[in-house]
């Protein structure tokens, strides 16, 4: 893995490197005396501790569910992060230096594009678009590759449109990468989340484990997303410099939240099954209903939680007119969802609809869009909100 120069500057905090040493020597059964770390020595008090405990467990939990999915992981290719999104700024800043092009999906989460503009690097977009049998096609991603390419960006399955990238898909990228010798940082938040089939991570290809930075966390598959904790499984040699970005920030993800993050893992998986199937269930229904609506056309999400409905009357409107119709549909119908153009230029004319809500908040919510039907600018969508007997959702 080739990582920047900048990672070199990254100092460290000894504590922490002298801890982990007294730690591996108490585990040999050495008795040692801590004077190094200025933790509180009292317990937590009785009425905050709930479920409480320390673990390094979770890392031999998380390199044991990564072995399962096909990855060839032990628990020293484990980093455990407050939440996804941590790992992935550290992961991005360790590979991308100053002017280093880094290819993303269009659309996307819009925190890939972010993190490559704070790294001084130049995001190239690469396109994912559901309504082709593969989403993505290698070619257009081999057209893109140059000589100051560094990383590629997978997201799979997808936010926000909830494709799925297939085996042959990763095998085309795999070789690409391999054959240019790039990096890549693959974010499978929503890998518990597919509908039909299996997952696919890139990482358990030939010749991936030691060029992948894999992310992958609690808060989409166990409903966790306020407990904060996610985790990257990346090459070895990478590890260390990532866990200097952990001590200089959060130090460690809260002891109690890696317990729960263990029995998250340990636990039966009964949860996300029934999860998976209901949000399965609420995409059919939501999706169906979108492309009932005139104008309106809706490819069924194969994974994630999000539909990503194209409204035709704004696809040759200005791009502004995108974000006035999500805006508009807030200030006047009480509805909040995102404009398709906060995921890159490729959301232009599409909404971003969450089905993390009830069935009967999605139905209201398209009631709403129904309602709406033909409003093609602000200034008319205004005046049709005006209308007396519009529909809101409260
Ligand atoms: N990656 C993707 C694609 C996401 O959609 C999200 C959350 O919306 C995250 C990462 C962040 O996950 P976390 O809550 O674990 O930081």
């Amino acid at each position: 893995m080739r990582l920047t120069h900048q990672i070199h500057q990254l100092g460290t905090e000894t504590a922490f490197e002298v801890l982990a040493r007294a730690k591996r020597l108490e585990a040999q059964g050495r008795e040692v005396l801590h004077v190094e770390i200025g933790e509180p020595d009292f317990p937590t008090p009785a009425h905050i501790v709930e479920a409480a405990g320390g673990l390094p467990a979770l890392r031999e939990m998380i390199a044991q569910w990564a072995r399962g999915r096909g990855l060839a992981a032990g628990p020293d290719n484990v980093v455990v992060t407050s939440g996804a999104k941590p790992m992935l700024f550290y992961a991005l800043l360790a590979l991308i230096e100053p002017g280093d092009e880094v290819l993303i999906p269009d659309p996307a989460f819009p925190i890939y594009e972010s993190v490559v503009q704070f790294a001084s690097g130049r995001p190239v977009h690469y396109r994912v678009d559901p309504a082709r049998p593969r989403p993505v096609d290698v070619s257009e991603i081999a057209e893109r590759v140059s000589s100051k390419t560094s990383v590629v960006v997978l997201n799979t399955p997808h936010n926000p449109t909830g494709a799925v990238l297939d085996r042959d898909t990763l095998a085309g990228i795999a070789e690409l990468v391999q054959r240019h010798d790039l990096a890549v940082v693959s974010d499978e938040i929503y890998s518990q989340l597919v509908f039909d089939g299996e997952h696919a991570s890139i990482a358990a290809l030939p010749g991936m484990a030691d060029r992948t930075v894999v992310i992958d966390g609690f808060s989409k598959a166990y409903a966790m997303a306020g407990w904060r904790l996610g985790y990257g499984v990346l090459p070895g040699s990478m590890v260390r410099h990532i866990e200097r970005f952990v001590i200089n920030t959060t130090s460690c993800a809260p002891a109690f939240v890696q317990h729960a993050g263990l029995a998250a893992l340990a636990g039966s998986q009964e949860c996300v099954r029934e999860m998976r199937e209901e949000y399965r269930a609420r995409g059919e229904l939501l999706t169906s209903r979108l492309n009932a609506v005139a104008g309106v056309s809706c490819v069924a999400p194969q994974g994630a939680f999000y539909a990503f409905p194209r409204f035709s009357r704004f696809m040759d409107a200005a791009d502004a007119a995108t974000r006035e119709f999500a805006d508009m549909l807030l200030d006047a119908y009480n509805l909040a969802c995102l404009p398709g153009t906060a995921f890159g230029p490729a959301g232009k004319g599409h909404l971003r609809l969450s089905f993390a809500t009830s069935r009967t908040v999605l139905q209201r919510a398209v009631d709403v869009l129904q309602a709406t039907e033909g409003a093609p600018t602000q200034t008319q969508a205004r005046s049709l909100a005006a209308r007396e007997s519009r529909p809101t959702v409260g």
